[in-house]
């Protein structure tokens, strides 16, 4: 299901360790960071430079990435090195990059870079460099150095890289223009392709667009129904760490001896872990015993909930989660959530039936470039009668020789819409798989969209 490679260097931070970190690194003699290493590559792939001005490097393949920093977007031209290309390699990624001399930004890698440095002379605002082969360093004033440094290349339009930055650790997101590529091309199309039955989401990752939802099934009643979906072709799971399930659902697609890689799961973390979303994440790999989640969604708006889906950001970057987005953001919510995060959410998760059809708030999101996926397709336990027997879904169902249920699930594919029926009943699992060999009509979706009340089933 994998569209693009997210590439997992771990990326962890020795500041203890770090030259950068250390405020006299005057002290550190520039022949301690002159590898053999680096000079093979010198040799290997020289590197124009101006020997005037002893200036960055140019040269004349230069490759172009974003780099992202509180909201605000910068360009940086990547130089034709060896070094430049392992960082090309690990994007995108997100990194917390701590301040140093108030005058540039570093990050230490935990694995070495295959540098070719040089003294530099003069540093630039703006470039983007190695010092001591692991370790990243952004600058933002001009200064002299007598330091030696492998250029990766440089921010072309420095302008307010200061004022973003700011005084102290810096979130920094760096990507490749591909991947933001990918997102627009998304954007326009997250149109449903019903022969895979899949969806591409703005991250690259294809996720079915039927699946199943675990609410209120716990232990073994939520292993078998999960089994149960899996041998009847879905490959969607939504769990939650409200739900209380994970367990069983890690379980249930271990048993099912499908590969991972073939499922997609989807859980979410609940507003009272926020403030310590970063231990959330982790716990909800150990409960479903998985190396990763394939999308991860804030289960409500919360206090924190920013820092929440930052750190939902990062688990992206070190390969924890491929997937992020949101659940129950209307439209005031995203418009003053989005601003504040660098990855657009690539799924919203939100109650949607024909008696609470949400017709303002599903248009606005899919024109974002972020798909759709309804809870509560059939009204929720305790409303499915309500709508089950609803006489015009019923008529409709008639004609076609299906259940309310298919026709209910069936009309939210054709808005686009993700469906994630839960069910405990075998019957019905398989019933609910069963919604692609049948059209809903114009008419047919008019009658439906007729039926709005808005009418919500949940508080939320
Ligand atoms: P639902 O899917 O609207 O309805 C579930 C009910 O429908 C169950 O009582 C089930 O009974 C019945 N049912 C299922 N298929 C049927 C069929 N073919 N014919 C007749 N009855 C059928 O409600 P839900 O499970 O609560 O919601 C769906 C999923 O959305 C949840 O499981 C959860 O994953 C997610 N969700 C998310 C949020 C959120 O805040 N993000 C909130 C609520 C739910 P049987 O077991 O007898 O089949």
């Amino acid at each position: 299901m994998r569209k693009f490679a997210v590439f997992l260097l771990m990326l962890l931070s020795l500041p203890g360790l770090s030259a950068c970190g250390n405020a006299n690194r005057s002290d550190l003699p520039v022949t301690e960071i002159d590898t053999p290493e680096s000079k093979t590559e010198q040799e290997e792939s020289p590197l124009p430079t101006d020997s005037d001005n002893n200036n960055i490097e140019v040269t004349s393949e230069m490759t172009t990435i974003q780099v992202i920093i509180n909201g605000q977007e910068f360009e940086a031209e990547l130089n034709d090195n060896e070094a430049a290309r392992q960082f090309m390699e690990m994007l995108p990624m997100q990194l917390d990059m701590e301040d140093l001399h108030n005058n540039e930004k570093y990050f230490y890698f935990s694995d070495v870079f295959d540098t070719a440095d040089e003294e530099l002379k003069e540093i630039h605002a703006g470039d983007l460099l190695i010092y001591d082969s692991k370790c990243l360093v952004l600058f933002y004033e001009n200064c002299e150095t007598t330091y030696q440094y492998t250029t990766l290349g440089k921010i072309s339009d420095t302008a307010g890289l200061k004022e973003a930055l700011g005084t102290g650790t810096a979130t920094i997101s760096f990507q490749t223009e591909n991947i933001t590529d990918t997102a627009q091309t998304s954007a326009s199309d997250i149109s449903f392709n019903f022969d895979t039955k899949t969806v591409t989401l703005n991250s690259g990752y294809e996720m079915p667009i039927y699946g199943i939802g675990t609410y209120s099934l716990l232990n073994e009643e939520c292993v078998n129904s999960v089994q149960t979906a899996l041998e009847n072709g879905v490959r969607l799971i939504d769990t939650a760490y409200m739900y209380h399930n994970e367990e069983s659902v890690g379980e249930a697609v271990r048993n099912s001896g499908i590969p991972r890689e073939e499922i997609f799961v989807i859980t979410k973390l609940y507003p009272d872990q926020f403030a310590n979303a970063e231990a959330a994440i982790d716990e909800a790999l150990e409960k479903l015993d998985m190396e990763y989640v394939d999308l991860m969604l804030l289960h409500h708006p919360g206090s924190n909930d920013v820092d929440a889906y930052h750190a939902m950001e990062t688990a992206v970057s070190e390969g924890k989660i491929r997937s992020i987005g949101l659940s129950n953001w209307y439209i005031e919510e995203l418009e003053e959530f989005l601003p504040q995060v660098t990855i657009t959410p690539a799924l919203i998760q939100n109650e949607i039936h024909p008696y609470y059809q949400e017709n303002d708030v599903i248009p606005y999101i899919q024109s974002l470039g972020i798909v759709v996926q309804g809870w509560y397709p059939l009204g929720g336990r305790g409303h499915t009668a309500e709508l089950l027997g609803n006489e015009v879904i019923s008529g409709i169902a008639a004609s076609h020789g299906k259940s309310s249920a298919q026709v209910i699930l069936r009309w939210n594919l054709q808005k686009g819409v993700v469906v994630i029926p839960g069910s405990s009943n075998p019957d019905h699992i398989k019933e609910n798989t069963e919604i692609f060999d049948f059209e809903l009509t114009e008419e047919e979706m008019d009658l439906i969209n007729a039926l709005d009340r808005n009418e919500k089933h949940d508080w939320y």
